[in-house]
């Protein structure tokens, strides 16, 4: 190593020491959480005190002070509980077990506040695609597992609370859906460390219980759970559930930014554009009706005091056009004064961010609300069963699209789809398992298509596809495997077990010179009905 001959130097040793310290801080205490639940107590205890009394001098010296504080407080107790008789200790371990839990929360809150403030872009790998279980019932893990794979997602299981928390220190998930009490008598609402691990890591939770309980699904609420099964669970409605929770958290959406100080707003921009989200900051107040009808942003995050205008007035005057009286406006404000900031909201502030607010902060509370703004959003503009466009939407798209070919060159299929004997299925298990089997496809259909592609609910138990840059095979062939994936769906209605079918055709602007999107709806609409007259459960295309 070289000699460090000048302060810099130093300096910059230093910190890169205090860095190598609080990287390995998460496994140092990972470890001692591992070391506190072993047996024999003595040895355990006498480990723990000698590791505690490291880390408290160390976190001292490194500049974590209340780190410092509660490791010597697990040293304390760890040397309490170790005078004890032998009989005595027992009861007294949770404690030390819960001590040393909070020590690690603290550890890893410390860790996302360093990430939070220099290193934005260091967040751990969050699989947006994948689902943990935690359900204790290995029949029912197998189904989901199958059904959520063939979705095209990624399932994890796990037997325990414990083993679940080791495997988040490594990865996130997008959800993780456990069940509220294991048979060993494990409940979920008491691993406050686990628990506190799904807030920091931005999981989704949802719970599965033996029963329906009101006492349960505070609890559960408390917890930010996302939905709340009772067995015996609907596996159709919560992998629909599933799947439109990761629509969501997918498209993060369009922030647009009002402050007049220019290098702040220009942070705000870039700490949101580092978890994803889309901005643009104003340019001139006086073109923010032109700038955001161009922009077209999912949420307003304004300051609510500027010299020319004030937020509550740009607010209302946005207010004043019909395409905003829905959008979002959340203002930034020092403003602690409550009777100030209910005027506001007369003048159509939705929400406040109260300054100074650290950046992770304003990122999870940009992203809260954001998700909130695009569920709305597409409670009003979806079916609402299925969460696909409308029929009149696809033939628009269908429209669009067909327009677009002239430019492209390239080839637009067009796929109708039947579910077949839908009104046997309604007949034979009611029809709310036949709204699964619709919800299910819907889901299905959402997955296995492009970004680019758009499905839509045409009729009832019919949809329609629309995918561009695809000739008539791709499409084709497309809509096979998901014909084979819907196959192997099982839905269930009481105790009985069943599963469906469906019969499409496809058409491309390969196949002929159609006039506009009109008329290849209609040819789809022919290729469907001779896959219905050929028995049904196949694919045809207008032109074979
Ligand atoms: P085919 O194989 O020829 O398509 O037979 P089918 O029974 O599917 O055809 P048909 O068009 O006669 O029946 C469609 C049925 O779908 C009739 C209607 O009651 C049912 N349906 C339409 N919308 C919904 C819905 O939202 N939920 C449920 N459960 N059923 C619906
Ligand atoms: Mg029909
Ligand atoms: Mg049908």
């Amino acid at each position: 190593m070289k000699a460090l001959n000048n302060k810099t130097d130093l300096t910059a040793a230093f910190s890169s020491l205090r860095q190598r310290f609080e990287q390995g801080l998460p496994q140092r205490s990972a470890a001692m959480l591992a070391m506190v639940q072993k047996k024999p107590a003595q040895q355990m205890l006498a480990d723990i005190v000698a590791e505690s009394h490291k880390l408290s001098g160390a976190c001292g010296t490194f500049g974590h002070a209340l780190l410092g504080a509660m490791a010597r407080q697990i040293e304390q107790l760890a040397q309490a509980i170790s005078a004890k008789p032998l009989q005595e200790q027992e009861q007294t371990i949770p404690e030390l077990i819960h001590t040393v839990q909070e020590f690690d929360i603290a550890v890893a809150q410390m860790i996302a506040g360093v990430t939070g403030k220099h290193e934005l872009q260091r967040q751990m790998p969050v699989m947006k695609n994948s689902v943990w279980l935690l359900l204790d019932n290995a029949a029912l893990t197998i189904e989901i597992t199958a059904q959520l794979q063939g979705f095209g997602l990624q399932v994890e299981e796990f037997k325990d609370y414990t083993q679940c928390v080791a495997r988040l220190r490594e990865e996130t998930p997008a959800i993780l859906l456990a069940t509220v009490a294991l048979s060993t008598g494990e409940l979920l609402f008491e691993q406050t460390l686990l628990l506190n691990r799904l807030v920091q890591q931005q999981i989704r939770l949802m719970v599965l219980a033996e029963a329906d309980s009101f006492p349960l699904r505070v609890q559960a609420a408390a917890q930010r759970a996302e939905a709340f099964f009772v067995t015996p669970l609907n596996v159709p409605e919560m992998i629909t559930y599933v799947s439109e929770l990761l629509d969501y958290s997918s498209g993060v959406g369009r922030v647009f930014i009002v402050d007049d100080d220019k290098l702040l707003a220009e942070h705000y921009a870039l700490v949101l554009s580092t978890a994803g989200i889309e901005t643009q900051i104003s340019n001139h107040v006086e073109n923010i009706v032109d700038e955001v009808m161009r922009f077209q942003p999912d949420l307003i995050l304004m300051d609510m005091y500027m010299p020319e205008y004030s937020g509550a007035e740009i607010a209302s005057v946005l207010r004043q056009y019909r395409d905003f009286k829905r959008l979002p406006i959340v203002f930034l404000s020092s403003e602690l004064n409550k009777s100030l900031q209910i005027k506001a909201m007369s003048h159509g502030a939705d929400d406040f961010i109260t300054k100074p607010i650290d950046d992770m902060q304003l990122i999870q509370a940009i992203k809260v609300r954001l998700a909130r703004s695009l569920q709305i959003k597409n409670l009003i503009e979806k079916d609402s069963l299925t969460s696909l466009v409308k029929h009149a939407a696809i033939k628009d798209t269908a429209e669009l699209e067909f327009l677009r070919v002239e430019r492209s060159k390239k080839p637009l299929s067009v796929v109708m789809l039947d579910i077949d004997h839908f009104k046997m299925v309604n007949d034979t298990y009611g029809h709310a398992a036949g709204d699964l089997v619709i919800t299910a496809l819907a889901t299905l259909l959402r997955k296995r298509i492009r970004k680019t592609d758009r499905a839509g609910r045409y009729g009832g138990e019919e949809f329609l596809l629309v995918l561009p840059d695809c000739d008539t095979q791709q499409a084709k062939l497309i809509t096979e495997q998901i014909l084979d994936a819907f196959k192997k769906l099982t839905f269930s209605a009481g105790s009985i077990q069943f599963s469906c079918t469906f019969s499409a055709g496809v058409v491309s602007t390969d196949d002929n010179d159609f006039a506009n999107a009109i008329q290849m709806i209609a040819a789809a609409d022919s290729a469907l009905y001779k896959a219905k007259v050929a028995g049904r459960k196949q694919v045809l295309s207008w032109s074979a």
